[in-house]
C-alpha cells in the first residue's frame, strides 16, 4: 500500500497514523477488491473524503485528483465519430441521452484519449457499472 503523505486540507482524508487498527484493516481490504470504494464518506453533518478511495488510486498509481470532466471539444469528437448509436446496445441514441463512455475505465486505469470513448446511452453505462 502506497504512504505518500499529503497536506490535510478540506479535499484531502484523514492521515492513516490518525485512524484506529480497524478502520486501516477496513481500507486495506477496500483497497485489494477491484472496484474502487466510495469517494466520499457521509458522516451525521458533513461528506469527507475517503482515505480507502485515496488509497485504492495510489495502490494502483493513479491519480485520484485529476480532473474528472471531459472537455466538450473532446466529447464533440467523439460523437462526429460514432453518430448516435449507441455502442454497447448497438440501438440509437437521442442526442439529450448521449452519454460518452469510457471503454477501459477511469477507475481502472483507462485515459480519455478518442481511442478508449464511446458514444452510449446513460443506462447503458450505468448498466456497464464503470465511471465511464
Ligand atoms: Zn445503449
Amino acid at each position: 500500500m502506497s504512504r505518500i503523505w499529503v497536506k490535510l486540507d478540506a479535499t484531502t482524508p484523514i492521515p492513516l497514523s490518525e485512524l484506529s487498527p480497524e478502520k486501516r484493516r477496513a481500507i486495506e481490504e477496500a483497497v485489494a477488491r477491484p472496484d474502487p470504494p466510495p469517494r466520499f464518506l457521509r458522516l451525521p453533518f458533513a461528506e469527507i473524503p475517503s482515505r480507502a478511495w485515496y488509497e485504492w488510486h495510489w495502490a494502483r498509481n493513479i491519480n485520484p485528483d485529476r480532473k474528472r470532466k471531459l472537455s466538450e471539444k473532446t466529447r464533440d469528437l467523439v460523437i462526429t465519430r460514432d453518430g448516435l448509436t449507441c455502442r454497447l446496445c448497438g440501438g440509437p441514441v437521442e442526442r439529450s441521452d448521449v452519454h460518452v463512455d469510457h471503454i477501459r475505465p477511469r477507475a481502472k486505469g483507462g485515459d480519455d484519449s478518442l481511442s478508449n470513448l464511446q458514444v452510449s446511452h446513460s443506462a447503458c453505462n450505468v448498466r456497464k457499472g464503470a465511471n465511464g
